[in-house]
This record gives structure tokens, sequence and C-alpha cells, in this order.
């Protein structure tokens, strides 16, 4: 047996261990790869879930050294969709069976705003029959906010950590309060106490992380006991302060095969949450998506923000599916998912299997 094998009969993984595992070459990441597949179908069967992605608006407030969006980046145009374009993007989603929609957007923390989406969230549910699941992300907001929008109908949160290395963190924001770690930390548990099903995740690759960091991560999210993860690749853009940096970055291939274990490993320590399949993985390789399904995701995000907003939504260069419609979208997804062995649960929430554990143990 050898040591990847052997380690992998273990019920925990040391910090140790975890760098062993993502340091394994080409033959003994397969033996991950099998061990994640076996664990998924076991505890979250075969089936994948559509959550369509409104992309709301890129106005943001902050400046994250990594992201296109970023408030100091002047070359892009700046939009915010309509109540009616998001509903259109709503019932879409309602009337081809995806049962849930994310909506995403920079941050933004005005009341206007808070209103805005809180009223929103309500015509969803109108437009809907009161029958999407809805998640938000919309980054790091007062807690009033994020109760008036859970109780307003949203019920899942996405918010990842990005890194938790909180030195790394430094090393990637401006430094300053709406940049904070620990912030970012508290909104995460906020988010837990209010009720909502959490998702977090970290990009993998960044310029200076190490593979510790990346185990860290791992073990981060188990000590956090999260529902949900999207973890992709790090990928420069060059209206960024990062692009600086881009000579430290690893080949893009190796970024993604480190991606792929972060998703299979995820799989095995944490058998029931759900993992996104990320669109970043398939930027890289454009069979990523699949790729990480057949290896621990079991949720997919299919684009359904309208076309000609796209190309201002670019957090990373690259971003595949600008220039194609949801309905399009849609068929080669269909194809792609059964290629890669599973079935899509239409017309079903999919929600965190691990997230009702986690409520009927707190009750
Ligand atoms: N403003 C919200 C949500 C939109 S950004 C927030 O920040 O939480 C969504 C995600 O895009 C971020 O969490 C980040 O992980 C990812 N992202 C931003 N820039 C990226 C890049 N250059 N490469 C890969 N992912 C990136
Ligand atoms: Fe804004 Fe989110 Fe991009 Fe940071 S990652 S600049 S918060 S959109």
């Amino acid at each position: 047996m050898t040591t990847i094998e052997s380690i992998l009969t273990q019920e925990d993984f040391s910090r140790e261990d975890l760098i062993t595992l993502l340091e394994a070459d080409e033959t003994d990441r397969q033996f991950i790869y099998n061990r994640a597949a076996a664990v998924k179908k076991e505890f979250v069967g075969n089936k994948v879930y559509f959550r369509g992605l409104v992309e709301f608006s890129n106005r943001c407030v902050k400046n994250c050294f990594y992201c296109g969006v970023r408030a100091g980046n002047t070359s892009i145009q700046r939009y915010e969709l309509t109540d009616r374009e998001v509903t259109e993007a709503a019932r879409f989603a309602f009337e081809n069976r995806f049962a849930s929609i994310v909506i995403q957007s920079g941050e933004r923390s005005s009341k206007k705003f808070a209103l805005r989406i809180e009223k929103l969230l309500h015509k969803i549910h109108q437009a809907t029959d009161n029958e999407l699941h809805i998640t938000l992300s919309m980054g790091e907001q007062p807690e009033d906010t994020y109760k008036r929008w859970y109780e307003a109908g949203a019920h899942r949160y996405l918010l990842r950590i990005e890194v938790s290395n909180p030195d790394l963190y430094k090393k990637l924001h401006p430094d300053n309060i709406t940049h904070d770690y620990h912030r970012r930390l508290e909104a995460l548990r906020m988010l837990k106490r209010l009720g909502y099903q959490v998702g977090t995740g970290v990009m993998i690759g960044l310029p200076f992380q190490t593979t510790a960091d990346l185990a860290d991560d791992l073990l981060f999210f188990k000590e956090m006991d999260i529902d949900m993860a999207g973890m992709g690749p790090y990928i420069e853009h060059h209206d960024t302060p990062l692009y600086q940096y881009r000579h430290l970055l690893l080949p893009r291939i190796e970024r993604f095969n480190l991606s792929l274990k972060m998703v299979a490993l995820l799989r095995i320590m944490m058998k029931n949450i759900n993992i996104a399949a990320t669109t970043a993985m398939q930027t890289i390789d454009p069979q990523g998506r699949e790729k990480a399904i057949m290896v621990g995701s079991n949720v997919l995000m299919p684009n359904l923000t309208p076309v000609k907003y796209r190309e201002n939504y670019l957090l990373y260069q690259d971003k595949p599916c600008i220039n194609e419609e949801a309905a399009e979208c849609q068929g080669c997804l269909e194809a792609r998912i059964h290629m890669a062995g599973a079935e899509i649960g239409y017309s079903e929430w999919g929600d965190s299997k691990h997230f009702a554990e986690r409520k009927s143990e707190g009750e």
C-alpha cells in the first residue's frame, strides 16, 4: 500500500496528511479521486442540482486585489439588472425546473441597496409561486440586512473566506476595515446564527499561497461546519493589482489539478455537504466542471445573466460562456452531465444534507 492509500484509510486527516495528499503525484492522486467518488455516491448520491446564476450588479465598494470587478477598475461599464430582468431569469429557472437560483453581486451596504434586494426577493417569490429556493452572494452586510433578507425568503448564502490564513488575506486586500479578515469571519458566523444554509470557499493557486495554506483551508471548512462549498482556481486579471505577481503563479493546469484535489479531499472530509463545480474550473479546462462532478461536486450554476451584461462581470479573464443564452447552455450542460455519469435533480431543491443534519441535531 502506498503512503497515500494508507492515509486514505484513516477516519480523519491531520494537517500533515492533507499536505501529503495535496502533493500526491499523477498516479497517486487517482486513489484520492476514487475514494472521493465512492464517498459521494454513498452519501449524496448521483444527482447534480442546478442553481441558475444571476449576476445582479458589478457595482462594488471594495477593492480586493484579485478581482476584475473591484471599485478601482475604471475600464468596465457598471450595470445593475432591473427587477424585471431578475424576475425573468427566475421564471426561466423555474420553468426549466432548476428549483434554485443564486443572485450574486458586487458588495454594497447602503440601506437603499438592502431594501431593493428585500423587495426583489418578495417579487421573485411571487413570480415563481414561492417554489424557488434563493441563494444570495452579496458580500458582507450588517446583521439587520442579513436578517431582513432571510425573512424575505433568502435561505442560503455564499460568502467565501477567500483564504483562511489571516496574513495571506492581508496580502490580497487593502489594509482597512472594509477588507478585514475578522469581519468576514464574523459575517459567516452571523449568517449561520440567523439560520441560513451557509457556503464558503477559497481561491486556489494564488500568489504567496502555500500547500500548507490549502490544507488549513480544508481544516477551516471542517471546523466552521459549513453546509456548502464553492472553490476554484485563482485566475489572473490584467486590470488588478495582483497581476504584477503573475510570475509567481503555478501554470494554470496545475492550479486546476490542485483545485480538483481540493474538491475531492473536501468530499472525503465532509461527506454530506453540497460542493459546487465552479465556472473557474471550466475556464482552465473545458471539461473542468464535469471532472469536478466525477470527484465530488454535486451542484452546478448555469449562468442566467442577460448576455449583454456578461462582459462586464468578468471577475477574472477568459470567463467562459459569455456569449451563450441560457437555453443554449442548458442543452449543452445536460449532455455534459450525463457524460460525467451523473443525472440532473430537476425540480429538486437539493438542499445540503449536512444542513438538515445540523438542524435536527440542534433541535
Ligand atoms: N462580492 C461578493 C460576491 C461576488 S465575487 C463577494 O466578494 O463575496 C464572487 C467570488 O469571485 C469571490 O468570492 C472570489 O472568490 C471570486 N473571484 C474574484 N476574483 C477572482 C479571480 N481573479 N479568480 C478567481 N476567482 C475570483
Ligand atoms: Fe467586490 Fe466581491 Fe470582487 Fe471583492 S471579490 S472586489 S467584494 S465583487
